[in-house]
């Protein structure tokens, strides 16, 4: 098996890796890292998750120590784009881990905070920046930052910054960064506009992909309910207190909801029955935004309710349970809400709530991602439980599944990839994942066994609060 220290990395990058205790590149890694290094444009196809941070951060800083230039006033030597402040916080975190010992400054500039500070911390220059792209024209149309010193230009995510309306901003920015430059672009899915904009950054990039296009996860087992609208809140209170056999511990579930407001009221629900929960969307301010993912990251809440844009390119592991309580009208969304889940080498599960109005988008995301969602029955006192007046409305209010429940965060950022924590499956059901050793994110997954599936004839039986 290949190991970082065989693919032409510098030592102090091999000591910043060893820090973290990475010895084994993934997939992505092996694949990016020497062209990038050659100075070749790269195009990866991948979703986070897969270790694309080190890919594109790693052989970066080498080709900036290589080039060994001083550090530009009011610019930067290397530009990553990226769609949200949280994606943006958190490739800012990998890139300081690694470019510490390489002695390179790194900084982020993102929207939700004072601009006045940015233009400040920007003055002198830095040599890696990262930034989402509204913020960073502001600054540049305030003449506080310029873009003629970048040599590696990344964009990151670039699917999601193109479905937040980014695409004039990303146009703009290609007509300011200089000519010769490395360009590496990342991106989930590869739809036609993606591929235009390829053909304006990049000049004949390696292409590197680690899960096909606009497929779902492999590891990711998806069941779906058919629903009511008015019955979902109860449906996930169900769930919640482990009164529907879904498979695998509720250790952290993210749920996915369309709009703002519905993240507030699943929130608000869900507070009622006494479970505690955040959400993060658009109309909370930053602080709200990283208080809610950190606390959700330590295990402080198990649950985190999210749309999609505050959602994207977060990395979060130890994600048991997506939820998707309304389905995604762009298909494409569906793959990088599940893929949330099963991270860092191990299994996840997805469930998605189609109601009668979203049928359409269902028939897409099964169309256009090849989604296989296994069906799900409700519980058959479900009619009695959302009227209030059946017999396991106490139970169900009583929330025990999730709100009692001890979560052990599991340590930051380490895949652990050994198989602990998959998720039980009901009877019958049995998994035939092929063991990658090393556990590590991403890849080339394995199709598992969907023998048996179907689940959810058990429907209700109750599990052991701690399994
Ligand atoms: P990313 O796709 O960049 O968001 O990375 C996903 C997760 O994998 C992050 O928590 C990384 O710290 C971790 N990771 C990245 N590369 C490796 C590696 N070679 N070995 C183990 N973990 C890694």
């Amino acid at each position: 098996m290949t190991q970082f220290d065989q693919l032409g990395l510098s030592q102090p990058v091999l000591q910043a890796l060893d820090l973290k205790g990475y010895s084994t590149p993934t997939p992505i890694q092996e694949q990016a890292i020497p062209p990038v290094l050659e100075g070749r444009d790269l195009l990866g196809i991948a979703q986070t998750g897969t270790g694309k941070t080190a890919a594109f951060m790693l052989p970066a800083i080498d080709r900036l120590r290589a080039s060994d230039n001083n550090i530009p006033f009011k610019s930067c030597r290397m530009l990553v784009l990226a769609p949200t402040r949280e994606l943006a916080m958190q490739i800012a975190a990998s890139a300081k881990d690694y470019g510490a010992l390489a002695g390179l400054k790194v900084q982020a500039i993102v929207g939700g905070t004072s601009v006045n500070k940015d233009r400040n911390k920007l003055h002198r220059g830095t040599d890696i920046l990262i930034a989402t792209p509204g913020r960073l024209l502001d600054l540049i149309d305030q003449k506080a930052f310029n873009l003629s010193a970048v040599e590696v230009l990344v964009l990151d995510e670039a699917d999601q910054m193109l479905d937040l309306g980014f695409i004039h901003a990303l146009r703009r920015i290609n007509q300011l960064v200089p000519k010769e430059r490395q360009t590496l672009f990342f991106s989930a899915t590869m739809p036609k506009a993606i591929k235009e904009l390829v053909s304006n950054y990049c000049r004949n990039p390696v292409q590197v992909s680690v899960t096909p296009e606009s497929t779902t996860a492999e590891r990711i087992d998806q069941y779906l309910f058919m629903v009511q609208k008015d019955e979902k809140q109860a449906l996930l209170d169900l769930i919640l207190a482990g009164r529907h056999d879904i498979p695998g511990d509720l250790e952290r579930v993210l749920i996915f909801t369309r709009t703002k407001h519905g993240a507030d009221r699943v929130v608000k629900k869900l507070r009622q029955r006494g479970i505690d929960s955040n959400a993060i969307h658009g109309n909370k301010s930053q602080p709200q935004r990283q208080r809610a993912l950190d606390e959700f990251r330590r295990g402080k809440t198990q649950i985190l309710i999210a749309t999609d844009v505050a959602a994207r390119g977060i990395d979060i592991p130890g994600v048991s349970h997506v939820i998707n309580y309304e389905l995604p009208n762009v298909p494409e969304q569906y793959v990088h809400r599940i893929g949330r889940t099963a991270r860092a080498g191990k299994d996840g599960v997805a469930i998605a709530f189609c109601g009668e109005d979203e049928r359409a988008y269902l028939k897409d995301i099964r169309k256009v991602t090849g989604a296989e969602l296994d069906r799900l029955d409700l519980p058959e006192n479900f009619r009695a439980v959302v009227e209030g007046v059946g017999p396991t409305k106490p139970e169900v209010r009583g929330a025990t599944r999730v709100s009692k429940k001890k979560v052990r965060p599991k340590p930051a950022g380490r895949p652990t990839g050994d198989g602990s924590g998959k998720p039980k499956k009901p009877g019958g059901k049995h998994h035939a994942r092929k063991g990658k050793p090393g556990g590590r994110p991403g890849g080339n997954r394995t199709r598992r066994d969907k023998g048996g599936a179907g689940g959810g004839g058990g429907g209700g039986r109750p599990r052991a609060a701690n399994a």
